[in-house]
């Protein structure tokens, strides 16, 4: 059996939105149609008996609309304050479409402090375990409100991977707004070519992660989709990267079909998470 047809069994999947997949560049407005189709498929997911955990970006985006400010916040005391009227906002969105599937949802708000302090990071595991018993789907963010830059995780990328190791999770799905990864950045060179299975993330592979993904309200680009891919393969959990244009990806990775780009699980038993956190983010 190739290495596709192994995620059909898998059974707790960790899925991360960033803020292109979720917002219309052109206003900052919530894409409404994109969402609605991600969250059926969340809890078809669930339907199958799966344990599903999102992590959702858009907080800092959504407030900054709902507050009315044109630029993107550049002090810190604003990106809280944005990301404090957005993450309400985007988590009552949330709230009400899963509702539509009678599906209970939760949020988790977390640190680089929920991890590296024992006693909050023990917590985080059990409340994440005992709402997956319970078929709820958590709902995961950075608390942007209360991280100041010493205790952030900064993106989005390395907080799924940190979840998916944290909850032992068999599959980390990571929706952005490029197809996976390429050889060099297909936007500049048309010779660039896909990958589509990565079985070692070796020197050669941090160095083609050069550039961002370009869009102006994430803050992930291919770098820390490396890092993402590092944490969560060394910790056992297969990785793919795909386009989040079309929601229906999701269910096309778990059915085996050959979209995104594969990063085989690599379990390293020397790979430790709190050291890996304190030594690089
Ligand atoms: N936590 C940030 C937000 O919700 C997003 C970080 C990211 O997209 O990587 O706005």
């Amino acid at each position: 059996m190739n290495t596709r047809e192994l995620l059909k069994d898998k059974k707790t999947i960790v899925v991360k939105v960033g803020s292109s997949s979720l917002i219309h560049p052109e206003t900052g407005n919530l894409n409404l149609i994109k969402l609605e189709k991600l969250i059926r498929e969340l809890c078809d997911l669930r339907n199958q008996g799966k344990d599903v955990v999102l992590v959702s970006s858009g907080a800092i985006g959504v407030g900054r609309v709902a507050l009315g400010l044109n630029e993107r916040p550049n002090t810190i005391s604003l990106k809280q304050a944005c990301a404090a009227v957005g993450q309400a906002k985007l988590m009552m969105t949330y709230q009400k479409l899963f509702a539509e599937y009678n599906q209970n949802t939760a949020q988790i708000l977390m640190t680089k402090n929920t991890m590296v302090n024992n006693l909050s990071r023990i917590n985080a595991k059990n409340t994440f375990d005992e709402l997956l018993s319970m078929g709820v789907i958590p709902v995961v963010n950075e608390n942007d409100t209360v991280s100041t830059y010493e205790m952030q995780f900064g993106d989005n990328d390395t907080l799924s991977a940190i979840v998916a190791s944290l909850i032992k999770a068999d599959v980390l799905i990571l929706l952005s707004d490029i197809n996976g990864l390429y050889t060099d950045d297909p936007n500049t060179n048309k010779h660039a070519k896909f990958i589509d299975c990565v079985e070692t993330i070796d020197q050669k592979l941090l160095d083609m992660a050069k550039g961002s993904s370009g869009s102006d309200v994430g803050t992930g680009g291919m770098a820390t989709k490396l890092q993402a891919a590092r944490i969560a393969t060394e910790s056992g959990t297969d990785m793919i990267i795909a386009n989040g244009e079309d929601m229906g990806v999701i269910h096309r990775i778990i059915e085996g079909e050959n979209v995104g780009t594969l990063f085989k699980q690599n379990k390293n038993e020397d790979f430790y998470l709190i050291d890996f956190i304190e030594e690089n983010l």
